[in-house]
């Protein structure tokens, strides 16, 4: 077990000696982005280790199938309103962004499942009516698959709030691995929370109209993150050029096309690695792994 000195933050990502850090994301479910990151990481002769960050849909076992060594719960303070003291002023629903306040019936209220335990609204009460209790949201696990570190978040069931479990999975990681992070699909928290402080992200996306779409939205988030990225594209064979269009117009690389193909779909379907399923791809992605920039610079 590491230190936490040693234990990757957010706030320490930029600023500590560590190995890189990409994250595999995609503007929406679907287009095969566990594919990619499962694939990445097994087709790898490096020391890697490997985040499943999707924590609201988390599927990678299914495919690394890791040996379980540990289970952290992440616990969370949140408000608990004393309603002897509560006068219903409302400064609280006032200043909570994220609508987890109301005030029924004269007193307050707390829609804990909407709270990002922030402790602004303790700060805001002029009765002194909200105090801090704790609950757990989830929890992180650590295992092993491959010989490599295999580590995933996983949000209970009923809980809404997902950053919270990714900084958690984050915080495990070990500096001295590349990293290799199965982002949330979509663009929105939870997914800025997994990419966030990478050096790489890989966006996969389909030629569809769908996926052109949900693809400019992630590369608008990526570039607000300050975060390079290339594009695979998943089902290349299908569909139109307007992906590869937009790639080329906005200087994006594509990094490797995987074709349509129905052995990869039942190997999917059945849990089996691509890289097991098909050897051929071991080599395609063991480049692919080698030519991302920051490896390709460190001469991975
Ligand atoms: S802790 Fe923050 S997010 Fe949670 S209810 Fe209070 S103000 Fe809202
Ligand atoms: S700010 Fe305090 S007193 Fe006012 S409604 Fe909220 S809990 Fe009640």
């Amino acid at each position: 077990m590491k230190s936490d000195t040693e234990k990757i933050t957010n706030s320490a990502i930029k600023t500590k000696e560590r190995e890189s850090i990409i994250a595999i994301a995609s503007g929406k479910g679907g287009t095969g982005k566990t594919l990619v990151a499962t694939s990445l990481a097994l087709a790898s002769d490096e020391d890697i280790q490997f985040l499943d960050c999707d924590v609201e849909e988390p599927n990678a076992y299914v495919f690394l199938k890791p040996q379980l060594q540990e289970t952290i719960p992440v616990i969370l303070p949140f408000p608990k309103i004393d309603a002897e003291k509560c006068t219903g002023c409302g400064d609280c629903v006032e200043f909570c962004e994220y609508n987890a306040l109301a005030v029924v019936k004269g007193k307050a209220i707390v829609f804990s499942e909407l709270c990002h335990s922030c402790g602004g609204c303790m700060l805001v009460c002029p009765e002194n009516a909200i105090s801090e209790t704790a609950r757990q949201i989830g929890v992180v696990e650590i295992g092993e698959a491959y010989g490599m570190p295999v580590i995933d978040g996983v949000l209970d069931v009923g809980e809404a709030v997902a950053p919270p479990i990714i900084h958690a999975v984050k915080a495990q990681a070990k500096l001295n691995l590349i990293t290799i992070i199965d982002s949330p699909p979509g663009t929105a928290c939870p997914m800025i929370e997994a990419v966030k402080g990478s050096d790489y992200c890989v966006l996969v996306t389909e030629p569809t109209p769908f996926g052109y779409h949900d693809l400019t939205l992630a590369v608008e988030v990526v570039r607000e993150l300050d975060v390079p990225c290339g594009v695979i594209i998943n089902r290349a064979n299908i569909g139109d050029d307007k992906v590869q269009q937009y790639c080329e117009s906005e200087n994006i690389e594509i990094l490797m096309r995987i074709p349509m193909d129905r052995k990869i779909a039942e190997a999917y379907s059945e849990g089996i690695p691509l890289i097991e399923a098909l050897p051929e791809y071991k080599e395609k992605f063991n480049e692919l792994f080698r030519e991302i920039p920051p490896l390709y610079q460190r001469g991975a």
